[in-house]
C-alpha cells in the first residue's frame, strides 16, 4: 500500500502586544492608563474531511501560517484575536512530530479536529498595571509567539479506481503517464505481485489508481495472494478494463474482453459487478474506423460498457478516459454511501466457542522443522505456521473464490490472537504465514 508523505511547517500566530497609552480628556492632564489588551494569535488547526484523498497539496505549499494577533489599542481596546488557520486533510491522515517521530494525532473521521500549533497569548495592555503606587504604568506585556513546528503528515492511500487487463495490453504504461507512479513496463509476461498505485489528478480533483493486474495474471487464484490485494479490490470503487484492440501478439480484442470478464466474475461476482470502463489501447496500431475496432466497440458498448480509445504511450485519449473515471466514481460513491456495504460482524458470531479461539503459532524452516527465531536473518526468515481446531475448521470451509468468505478467515485469524503473537515473534512484512498447506504473505497492517 502506497503511503502518501509530506512534510510541512505550521507556525501558529503571535499573540498581540497589550498597548501603553493613557486617557485624554479635556482639562485632565494625564488620565489613567487605558491601553487595551493584545488578541491571541490563531491556531494551526488540521481538520479530517471526507472529500480529500491524498496529500497532494501539500507537496506544493510547504508552510502554512496562522494569523497574529492585533495588538491591543487606546481606549481599552482588545485587539482582534488572529484567525485559526484550517488545514484540510484526508481521512486517516496521521500528523507526526518531525523532530521527535511522535505521533501527536491520527485524525480518523469526517470532522476531526486536531490543534497542532496553539497561538500565542495577547499580551495585557497597561490598564492592567496601575496600582496604588504606580499610577501610571508606562508598559505593557508583549504578546508570546507563535509556535514554529515541522510535521510530517502520512496517508495510507487505497485505490479508487484499479486496472484490469491481460498482460502486456499498456495496463504499466497506463498508470505512468497519468499518474506519479513509475511502474515497470514490461514487454514480456511477467508481473510482479504488488499492485502499483499512482495519484490521478485532474484539475481540482484527484483519484487513487492502482494497477490490480496480478489477481488476473497469477493464474490460480489463492497463490501468492495477499491480504493486501484483497483489501485493494475491496475498496476500488471503478474498474477501468484495459484491452489491447490492435490485436498485437495475435491477440482477439473481443475473446480477451470476455476472457477477463469471466477471469473477474469467478473471482468474485461483487468485483465484476462493479462499475467498469473499457479503454481501448494502442489504438496507434490501428485505424479508428477499422472494421473490427468497430465491431468490438459495438460489442463492449451493447453490454453496458463505455468504451474509450486510447494510446497510452503517447497519452492520447487518456484524459477524456479518466474524466470518465471520475465520474463514475463520483458517481459510485454517492450509491456506495447509501447501500453502506455490509461488513461481516465478527463480534456478533457468537457460534465462536472461545476455547476454539486459540491459534497455535509456530516458526518453521521450509522443511517443516522448527526454526530458531533468534537466529532470523534479513534472508533466512521462518515460515510461520498456524494450527487450531476451530482454525482448521473454518480453513476447510473456506471459499477461497469468495471475498466475504475469506474476510471471515482473516477476521479469524486476527481476533484469535495469532497476529499479535506473531508480531511478538518478529515476524516482518513479506514472511510467509502458511496455514495446512496454503501460503499467504504477511503485511504489516493486517
Ligand atoms: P501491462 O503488462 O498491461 O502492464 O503492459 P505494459 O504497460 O507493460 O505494456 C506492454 C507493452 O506494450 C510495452 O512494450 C508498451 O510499450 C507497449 N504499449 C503499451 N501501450 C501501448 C500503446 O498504446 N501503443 C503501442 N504501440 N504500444 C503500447
Ligand atoms: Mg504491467
Amino acid at each position: 500500500m502506497l503511503v502518501d508523505r509530506a512534510k510541512i511547517t505550521i507556525i501558529s500566530g503571535k499573540g498581540g502586544n497589550g498597548a501603553v497609552s493613557f486617557r485624554r480628556e479635556p482639562f485632565v492632564p494625564e488620565g489613567g492608563p487605558d491601553g487595551g489588551d493584545g488578541g491571541n494569535g490563531g491556531n494551526v488547526v488540521f481538520v479530517a474531511d471526507k472529500n480529500l484523498r491524498t496529500l497532494m497539496d501539500f507537496k506544493y505549499k510547504r508552510k502554512y501560517q496562522a494569523e497574529n494577533g492585533q495588538n491591543g489599542m487606546r481606549k481599552k481596546m482588545y485587539g482582534k484575536k488572529g484567525e485559526d488557520l484550517i488545514i484540510k486533510v484526508p481521512l486517516g491522515t496521521m500528523v507526526f512530530d518531525s523532530e521527535t517521530g511522535h505521533l501527536m494525532h491520527d485524525l480518523k473521521e469526517d470532522g476531526d479536529r486536531f490543534i497542532a500549533a496553539k497561538g500565542g497569548r495577547g499580551g495585557k495592555g497597561n490598564v492592567h498595571f496601575k496600582n496604588s503606587v504606580r499610577q501610571a504604568p508606562n508598559f505593557a506585556e508583549a504578546g508570546t509567539d507563535g509556535k514554529e513546528r515541522e510535521v510530517i503528515l502520512e496517508l495510507k492511500m487505497i485505490a479508487d479506481v484499479g486496472l484490469v487487463g491481460f498482460p502486456n495490453v499498456g495496463k504499466s504504461s497506463l498508470l505512468a503517464v497519468s499518474t506519479n507512479a513509475k511502474p515497470k513496463i514490461e514487454n514480456y509476461h511477467f508481473t510482479t505481485i504488488d499492485p502499483n498505485l499512482g495519484v490521478v489528478i485532474l484539475d481540482h480533483e484527484e483519484f487513487v489508481m492502482a494497477d490490480i493486474a496480478g489477481i488476473i495474471e497469477g493464474a490460480s487464484i489463492g497463490l501468492g495472494l495477499g491480504y493486501r490485494f484483497l483489501k485493494h479490490i475491496e475498496r476500488t470503487k471503478v474498474l477501468i478494463h484495459v484491452v489491447d484492440v490492435s490485436g498485437s501478439e495475435g491477440r482477439d480484442p473481443k475473446d480477451d474482453f470476455l476472457k477477463i470478464m469471466a477471469e473477474l466474475e469467478s473471482y468474485s461476482p461483487y468485483i465484476a459487478k462493479k462499475p467498469m470502463i473499457v479503454a481501448a489501447n494502442k489504438i496507434d496500431l490501428i485505424d479508428e474506423d477499422d472494421e473490427e475496432y468497430i465491431d468490438f466497440k459495438k460489442f463492449v458498448e451493447s453490454k453496458g460498457y463505455e468504451v474509450y480509445p486510447i494510446s497510452a504511450p503517447i497519452n492520447y485519449g487518456v484524459k477524456e478516459l479518466m474524466y470518465a473515471a471520475l465520474r463514475a466514481l463520483r458517481k459510485a460513491e454517492e450509491e456506495f454511501e447509501e447501500q453502506e456495504y455490509e461488513m461481516f460482524d465478527f463480534e456478533k458470531d457468537e457460534a465462536l466457542d472461545e476455547d476454539y479461539r486459540l491459534v497455535e503459532v509456530s516458526a518453521l524452516k521450509s522443511d517443516g522443522s522448527p526454526f530458531d527465531i533468534s537466529m532470523a536473518t534479513e534472508t533466512n526468515r521462518p515460515i510461520f505456521h498456524l494450527s487450531g481446531k476451530q482454525l482448521t475448521k473454518i480453513f476447510n470451509s473456506t471459499n477461497f473464490n469468495d471475498m466475504g468468505s475469506l474476510r471471515y478467515l482473516f477476521k479469524y485469524i486476527e481476533n484469535s490472537g495469532a497476529m499479535r503473537k506473531m508480531r511478538d515473534m518478529g515476524i516482518q512484512e513479506g514472511d510467509t504465514v502458511k496455514i495446512e498447506d496454503f501460503e499467504f504473505e504477511y503485511i504489516d497492517e493486517f
